[in-house]
């Protein structure tokens, strides 16, 4: 008998993980989602320890008590102590220990870590960790600090841009700035569509492949069908009296016009679903299946639920498992909780279809953690495919395929780094 269905269904087989870990390790991979800086301004950065430890380890550290963002090591020591197991830190841990040579996070070892770090810090740094030590041929850059849209290095990413700002105007200066901005009159609802479609335009000129939404920071995920009417009354309202929140019957009005445009301009959109990054929002807020009306009014869009939706994953599996139009994410899900994008990737490869899996997105602003977030997540997907052939689920040579889809293919065809055909 097979010594691998002999020990059970969740159990791999040494051997077997190690082969299909090296397999996997030799995979070149596509990264659905980064906020790395571009390498020019990461060198002018100056980082040190607590610049890797604030992202996204900071949330932990707060989450665990620490008053304010560490800057010494006598603030970050007492919340370490409590937070050094999170998959965060985990991540830190491995970007120190593969890239830095530094095994031990210590009062003793951070001035040697910061040294470590200002001497990768030089010409090469990206073309070292990205390309060479993380296999990674190009990421999905969400570079929200540049306010206008600007072309990233094609040797490492392509281009994601949010139109957000323009679903979220609550008083007459947010207009007048848009006007400044886009250089589209701004007088009603009509000509705010206008000067959205003009920042789409100069979005698409910097290489955009792909429109991306944070929304769900802000506001729920359910976007209803507004007249042009009403959506203007919302406007008419914030023109005269500044608002606290952005009026919501506007803001659907004109989330639905991106959608629109995206299904014109044949583009997917990247949706922030489930946990928030930071330490206090409405979790609510961020559940996927509010997005359920849009996946039937707009099927020439693709939606890319990012994160797994967590903790609602088998919310994002229902919404995947049925719609053609809906794709899963793992961005920021291998560090948030490897255990948990395990579960999920076991659940995901028996509910939906393997091309609509998008297995890894760094989510990072420095190239060590995103580096760290690469081999966490070659490491789940290798445990998880060989607990399933283990358990007679599918063949090795299936689940090297599989593999291939989740980290490069399904990716490069959804966010290609060549031109896409446009209609
Ligand atoms: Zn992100």
């Amino acid at each position: 008998m097979n010594r691998r269905h002999f020990l059970g269904s969740s159990v791999a087989a040494p051997a077997l993980l190690t082969g299909l870990r090296t397999e996997i390790d030799k995979l070149d991979i596509i990264s659905t989602h980064e906020h790395l800086l571009s390498e020019p301004e990461r060198l002018a950065s100056k980082p040190t320890f607590f610049t890797l430890a604030e992202h996204y380890l900071g949330n932990d550290l707060i989450s665990a008590g620490m008053p304010a963002p560490a800057t010494t090591w006598a603030e970050f020591e007492p919340w370490w102590r409590y937070a050094k197991h999170t998959g965060y830190a985990q991540a830190l841990r491995i970007a120190l220990r593969d890239l830095y040579a530094i095994a031990e996070i210590s009062a003793a070892s951070q001035p040697k870590i910061d040294a470590a770090i200002t001497a990768a810090n030089r010409p090469g740094l990206y073309q070292r960790v990205l390309h060479e030590k993380a296999r990674i041929r190009y990421g999905v850059v969400d570079d929200y600090w540049h306010g206008d849209p600007i072309r990233p290095d094609p040797a490492f990413f392509v281009l994601a841009r949010k139109m957000d700002w323009f679903c979220s105007a609550a008083k007459a200066s947010d207009i007048r700035r848009m006007e400044e901005v886009t250089g589209i009159a701004i007088p009603d609802v009509r000509g705010l569509k206008r000067a959205l479609e003009r920042r789409l335009e100069q979005s698409l000129q910097a290489g955009l492949v792909t429109l991306k939404t944070t929304l769900a920071y802000s506001r729920p995920l359910r976007f209803e069908e507004i007249s042009e009417a009403d959506a203007q009354a919302d406007f008419d309202l914030l023109i005269k009296t500044p608002q606290s929140r952005p009026p919501q019957r506007l803001s659907d009005h004109m989330f639905h016009h991106v959608l629109q445009l995206a299904q014109d301009a044949r583009l997917p959109i990247q949706v922030h679903t489930g946990l928030q990054a930071g330490n206090g929002n409405l979790l609510e807020n961020s559940r996927p299946t509010q997005l359920n009306n849009l996946f039937l009014r707009y099927p020439g869009v693709t939606f890319d639920l990012f994160h797994l939706g967590w903790p609602w994953v088998t919310e994002v599996a229902a919404l995947a498992k049925i719609f053609r139009n809906v794709t899963v994410d793992f961005c920021w899900a291998w560090v948030i909780s490897p255990t948990a994008a395990r579960n999920a990737l076991h659940e995901l490869l028996e509910t939906v279809p393997a091309n609509k899996l998008l297995g890894f997105g760094g989510d990072y602003r420095q190239v060590e953690l995103t580096y760290a977030h690469s081999r966490m997540a070659r490491a789940g997907v290798a445990q998880v495919l060989a607990e399933k052939v283990g358990a007679g689920f599918c063949t090795e040579s299936e689940a090297a395929d599989l593999a291939r889809l989740l980290l490069h293919d399904n990716a490069a065809r959804l966010f290609p780094n060549a031109p896409r055909p446009r209609p």
